[in-house]
C-alpha cells in the first residue's frame, strides 16, 4: 500500500520537473555527456569529489562499503557518508545491508545515468 502510493508521488514529481527548466552547466571534471544537466545531475556531479565516489563505485562490481571508499579519498568518514545520503536521494545510489556491512552500489539504471548520460 505504501509502495504504490510513493509511486504516485514520484510520477508528480517528474511531472513539475518536466515543467522546470533551470539547468546547470556540466562541470569540467565530467568528460562527457549533456551541456546542460538538471538539478539532480548537478547535485550527483556538482561536487568533485561526490562525483569520484560515483566513479569509484562505477569501477567496483560488488558495491563498496563507507570504510572501503572512506580509504580511497582524501576524505573523512562523514563527510563520505553525507556524499552517499545525497547521492541516494537522487537514486543514484543504492544501498544493501549485509551482514552487518552496509554496501553501496551505483544505480545504473538512474535517471542521472540512463536519461542525462553521465559517463561513471
Ligand atoms: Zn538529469
Amino acid at each position: 500500500m505504501d509502495k504504490k502510493k510513493l509511486g504516485i508521488k514520484k510520477k508528480k514529481t517528474k511531472e513539475a520537473r518536466n515543467v522546470e527548466v533551470k539547468t546547470y552547466k556540466r562541470p569540467p571534471w565530467v568528460q562527457s555527456g549533456e551541456e546542460e544537466l538538471c538539478s539532480d545531475c548537478f547535485k550527483v556531479v556538482g561536487d568533485r569529489s561526490r562525483y569520484n565516489l560515483v566513479c569509484m563505485l562505477g569501477r567496483s562490481k560488488e558495491g563498496m562499503t563507507v570504510s572501503e571508499l572512506t580509504k580511497r579519498v582524501q576524505l573523512r568518514q562523514p563527510t563520505v557518508t553525507h556524499h552517499l545520503q545525497v547521492l541516494r536521494s537522487v537514486d543514484a545510489v543504492a544501498s544493501e545491508d549485509r551482514g552487518r556491512m552496509r554496501v553501496y552500489k551505483l544505480n545504473r539504471g538512474a535517471h542521472c545515468f540512463e536519461e542525462c548520460k553521465i559517463p561513471y
